[in-house]
């Protein structure tokens, strides 16, 4: 008998081959199968009659096999079958290839159903190809047939065998009970969860056949409310626990700290910016700890509104912290911040590389630092504050795992502002994170001009550089991007590095440099300053030139092979620029062009709003795109999609605030209890790792 955690590898038909084949693409275990849904259906329940054919197409037939015979044919690796297909209403040729062992297999005389396509030749129909199977035991014929995901070279065929073998000897019914309290389950009239993974792998002969490909059956929608509605639960226990804590440090929020903000402020806040602040900063006069996500465009200005928050933490006594992903982007940060706050309070930066580390560790335990600004993993590392109050995480999208990097902070409980430019639907962010904080800066500074840019195909590269090179005469600053180098690409690195060599010749007194995966950190970060003080002129990289770099001056942003970048990376490549006074221009150049890389090319030709890039983003990626939703920081799942399943979402949300706020029954204490302690596992997914 088999069971859910079954390895693979002890099913029968599955050899050494295509378990490598499997593992490879992270099937090891009888439940992981079960979620290999299959991609669409077909309708193959009608059986037809030999002497009603009046066309192409496919058809299924039940009749007897007679006449076979091998046929000789003179090109190596081909050899053919022929034989008649008899039914009571009349006979058709058959012709098959490359199954040399249809012969022994097949019993002439037994009844089979027989499936495959019907063509016109000369005068009549032949059927070519078909499967033929023992009527009682049909799989691809005479029923609503599953149509799967290739996995490796296992095709849909030999899935749909190995699905079947696998679904007769588990008794599903018994081994996965539906734990969906039966109030909901009534609520959405939902079948029980044994009987969905069922019917999605063998719809039942009265099946829907558009709800099935719409994965609107009764059965995917089982899967779907139940994967959401876990992920709903995970986050609003999550918020409950967050609105349980009560913090040790108080705000003081008054006139006087009012003025101090508006005295440092360099510019005007946008109403975004200052929309978001307040409600920040309500916030933090809560008794609870703040976990707050902004979300903002490139180019938005959440760095200040950050700064300011992290005002009213110092002007109230207490320290605050800024986290950056890299050390560059810590580097940017603390100058900018410096700039900004220097003349008033104690700011340090902490980098892997500075000698200081002791000093400054101890000046943070003491208090006689203010505000640190580090990476991610420098200020998790052993770190001491006084009086922590606020930290600011950038660039972080990945809520789980600035989750975990606060839970971390053992015994203080900071107040937490997560700031992100991923971008995520508006419409969807909200679902998305359940009921965590979200605030949304949605306009640009005044004055910004979107940056002017241009989709060229390879052809015109010598007219773009020609372009570029009277730019730099005229005294412009620009970035030139390819594709990264991957560990498997060596040929391809080395090519960029001749690339670029090729280009620095031709742009030969302007100062220019190459950055790329293999360059060492130091000179990296060097060079990229060098840049960021006018000292070089064009900086051709890899997409190292990381997300949230902030050189004003520069305003060319040239995107080699832009083909193999997302739409959202093209965006945030393209938001390097723009951000000065300089109306700024991008150019993306690419080679050749699939259907979906022409629709991205487009929608990024036509706007510089990072949320419709964001909606065009995942409605061309489409349902099912796990790296490409893992790529945007949401939660991957086996079988929902968020955009296709929207209004299921909110369904979810609402019962889960529901089960959550109200006095339970026991099923529904039972599945809170199940889904508990998974929620942090929930959140390293989250992470996306
Ligand atoms: P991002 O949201 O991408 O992190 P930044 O915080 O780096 O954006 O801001 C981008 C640029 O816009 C910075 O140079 C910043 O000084 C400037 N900026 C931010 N807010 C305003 C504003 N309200 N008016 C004018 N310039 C602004
Ligand atoms: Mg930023």
């Amino acid at each position: 008998m088999l069971g859910l955690q079954t390895p693979l590898t002890e099913l029968r038909g599955i050899g050494p081959a295509r378990s490598r084949v499997l593992a490879a693409a992270g099937f090891e275990r009888v439940l992981d199968l079960l979620f290999h849904l299959p991609l669409r259906y077909e309708d193959r329940r009608l059986v037809a009659r030999v002497a009603g054919v009046s066309g192409e197409g496919s058809y299924t037939f039940e009749g007897r096999l007679r006449g076979l015979k091998d046929i000789r044919v003179r090109r190596r690796g081909l050899s053919l079958v022929r034989g008649w297909l008899d039914d009571e209403t009349g006979s058709m040729p058959v012709v098959w290839f490359n199954r040399p062992y249809l012969r022994s297999q097949v019993d002439e005389g037994a009844t089979y159903v027989v499936h495959g396509a019907v063509r016109r030749r000369g005068s009549r129909y032949e059927l070519g190809n078909p499967t033929c199977e023992a009527v009682e035991q049909a799989l691809h014929g005479g029923r609503v047939v599953p149509v799967y995901p290739a996995i490796g070279k296992l095709g849909s065929i030999g899935l749909r065998h190995l699905m079947a073998r696998i679904l007769a000897a588990l008794d599903l019914e018994a081994l996965l009970p539906d734990r969906l309290p039966p109030l909901l389950r009534e609520r959405h009239g939902l079948v029980p969860l044994a009987q969905a993974l069922r019917e999605v792998h063998e719809p039942p002969s009265e099946a829907d056949l558009e709800r099935l490909n719409a994965r609107r059956s009764p059965g995917h929608l089982r899967l779907i409310y139940g994967e959401l509605l876990e992920l709903q639960l995970e986050l609003a226990i999550l918020r409950s626990h967050e609105t349980r804590v009560e913090k040790r440090h108080r705000y003081t929020v008054d006139d006087r700290v009012r003025k101090i903000a508006r005295d440092l402020l360099p510019f005007r806040l946008t109403k975004a910016q200052k929309r978001v602040l307040k409600e920040i900063v309500d916030d933090l006069q809560t008794p609870h700890p703040m976990l707050r996500l902004v979300q903002g465009d490139v180019g938005s200005g959440k760095t200040i509104v950050a700064a300011l928050a992290l005002v009213v933490a110092l002007e109230s006594e207490l320290q605050g912290c800024f986290m950056a992903p890299t050390e560059l982007l810590a580097e940017q940060h603390f100058r900018s911040l410096r700039q900004l706050l220097g003349d008033r309070y104690r700011v340090g930066l902490m980098t892997g590389s500075s000698r200081r580390r002791a000093t400054l560790a101890r000046d943070l335990a003491r208090g006689r630092i203010q505000l640190i600004v580090g990476t991610h993993a420098l200020i998790q590392e052993a770190v001491e504050f006084q009086r922590l109050g606020l930290a600011v995480i950038d660039e972080q999208h990945r809520f789980g795992v600035a989750q975990r990097e606060v839970l971390q902070r053992k015994g203080s409980r900071p107040d937490v502002l997560v700031m992100t430019a991923t971008p995520i639907p508006r419409s969807l962010a909200l679902t998305v994170y359940g009921d965590l904080a979200l605030s949304v800066i949605d306009e640009l500074p005044p004055g910004r001009l979107p940056v002017h840019t241009r989709v060229v195909p390879e052809g015109e590269r010598g007219a773009v550089y020609a372009w570029l090179r009277r730019e730099l005469a005229a005294g412009a600053q620009a970035y030139v991007v390819f594709p990264l180098i991957e560990e498997s690409e060596r040929v391809r690195a080395k090519s960029i590095e001749e690339m670029g060599e090729r280009l620095r010749g031709y742009l030969r007194g302007h100062p220019s440099a190459i950055v790329h995966g293999r360059t060492p950190v130091e000179e990296r970060d060097e060079l990229v300053a060098r840049f960021a003080a006018g000292e070089i002129r064009v900086l051709i990289a890899t997409t190292i030139i990381e997300v949230g770099i902030d050189v004003p001056t520069a305003s060319i942003m040239i995107i080699e092979s832009a083909e193999r970048f997302g739409l959202s990376q093209l965006h945030q490549l393209r938001g390097r620029v723009g951000r000065g006074r300089a109306r700024s221009s991008c150019v993306a150049i690419h080679g050749e062009l699939g259907e979906n890389g022409e629709r991205r090319l487009g929608v990024f030709g036509s706007t510089t709003d990072g949320f419709r890039i964001a909606e065009a983003d995942l409605d061309i990626r489409g349902p099912g795109d796990l790296l490409g939703t893992r790529q945007a920081g949401l939660p991957t799942f086996r079988v929902a999609n968020i955009v296709a399943d929207r209004d299921w979402l909110e369904r979810a949300r609402a019962d889960a605030r529901e089960l959550l706020s109200r006095p339970r029954d026991l099923a529904a204490e039972e599945l809170l209890a199940r889904i508990a302690p998974r929620a942090a596992d929930r959140y390293e997914r989250f992470a996306g790792g």
